[in-house]
């Protein structure tokens, strides 16, 4: 056996699934596809609460919250309609509803601090891409390829953490794939009034669009839409978008002055089930890829990352990644991985549908929710925490 584990893909979940092992006196590699010098798009990605504290369990939460705007506040509204919704922290007795960081920093601060852990007991290969997987009743053999050779591993129990982009045939899985047909275009954009740190998320026919604080200046944009559009909208020139953006959000921030940084993600639902098989398991966007309507995914996958470090924590060496512990750790996540996706599921297909009687509801929801301060709060308290707590 070469290795306790074997990580495949060091995006943020891999390389806090890492940062999380990295002191248990375990072997650990980690096999990262991108060259150490590839550059990654910039783009929001909202941290919840419960990521906040693991985060900060991890040593890197000062690092990262120097780069991150609080979102204060949440305003939920629907194109066309009356009722609207308006989160705040106060409601939730506490400073903050979350934070926007960047993909690009959130990754560079989690692989600095891998990087000062990195021994000879915990490794990290960039270039290094897998390839297939084989597991079997003693271990998994990861095969990859490194600067042209053709290399592999053995782990007693491999974690896929590869974004669910490149290893589809894991034997004894299942994928399951829905493209919604929607595409969300990203950016950066300014406003003319001050967004006074308070995240949009406003519902339209075609899909929603979210305004998230990036900096005091700035917001991150989020604007789903058809991907034949969402192509279009990212191709036209800046001031049609800024006034077609206008004319889709509304008033409440004034006219938008400036837009950078466009960029298209394609979005589906997809899922591994089960999400373990014998010294394999599968973690964050492998295991559920979610539409970003929510702004769950990372802290989803952050949560899996941190569950199965506790696993193996109280695993002895001999037994890792054996069915009594895979079962655990399965039992574990069930709960909240299933939660997260039945619920941004549900509000895709609520608030993605042109459906006249459905739209009256949904405003009356909105209105309604409103209103129930409790109802908010326990809203809240999913969202930060998932579907465990
Ligand atoms: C528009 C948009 C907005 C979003 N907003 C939010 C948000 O506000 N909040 C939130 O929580 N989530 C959000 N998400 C989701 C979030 O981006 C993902 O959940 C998160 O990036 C998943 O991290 P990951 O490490 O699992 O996968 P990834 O970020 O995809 O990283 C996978 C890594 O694996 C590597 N890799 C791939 N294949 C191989 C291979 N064969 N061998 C070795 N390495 C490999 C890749 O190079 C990469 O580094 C959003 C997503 C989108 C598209």
């Amino acid at each position: 056996m070469n290795q306790h584990v074997v990580i495949v893909g060091g995006g943020p979940v891999g390389a806090a699934f890492a940062l999380a092992l990295a002191d248990s006196g375990l072997e650990v590699t980690v096999l990262e596809a991108r060259q150490v010098t590839a550059p990654l798009a910039s783009r929001a990605i909202a941290l919840s609460e419960s990521s906040h504290l693991i985060l900060e369990r991890l040593g890197v939460w000062n690092q990262l919250v120097a780069n991150a705007a609080p979102i204060r506040s949440i305003h939920i509204s629907e194109n066309g309609r009356f009722g609207r919704t308006l989160l705040t922290a106060e409601q939730f007795n506490h400073p903050t509803l979350g934070y926007v960081v960047d993909y690009v920093h959130l990754g560079a601060v989690l692989e600095q601090a891998l990087d000062q852990k990195l021994t000879q007991r915990v490794q990290l290969r960039y270039g290094a891409t897998v390839q297939s997987l084989q597991p079997d009743a003693e271990g998994c053999t990861v095969n990859f390829e490194q600067a042209g050779e053709s290399l592999s591993i053995r782990a007693q129990l491999t974690v896929v953490a590869d974004g669910g982009r490149s290893i589809n045939n894991i034997p004894g899985l299942n994928r399951e794939t829905r493209d919604y047909g929607q595409s969300a275009l990203v950016a950066r954009v300014r406003t003319e009034l001050p967004h006074n740190f308070m995240a949009f998320e406003r519902f339209t026919k075609n899909g929603p669009v979210a305004l998230l604080p990036w900096n005091a200046d700035e917001m991150a944009l989020v604007w789903v839409e058809t991907p034949e559009k969402a192509e279009q909208l990212r191709q036209l020139i800046d001031v049609r978008f800024l006034s077609d953006l206008h004319q889709h959000f509304g008033d409440r921030l004034g006219k938008f002055t400036s837009v950078a940084h466009r960029n298209l993600f394609p979005l589906k639902m997809a899922s591994v089930r089960p999400a373990t098989a014998q010294h394999l398991a599968v973690i964050g966007n492998a295991a559920q890829t979610l539409h970003p309507i929510a702004g769950q995914g990372f802290n989803l996958g952050l949560r899996d990352a941190w569950e199965l470090a506790q696993s193996i924590a109280i695993t002895p060496h001999a037994e890792l990644g054996g069915v009594a512990m895979l079962a655990q750790y399965s039992r574990s996540r069930r709960k909240d991985t299933g939660g997260g996706m039945l619920f941004t599921d549900f509000l895709v297909q609520t608030f993605s549908k042109d459906i006249p009687m459905l739209g009256g509801l949904r405003g009356a929801g909105l209105a309604a929710l409103d209103m129930l301060v409790p109802a908010k709060q326990y809203l809240m308290r999913k969202m930060s925490f998932g579907a465990q707590k």
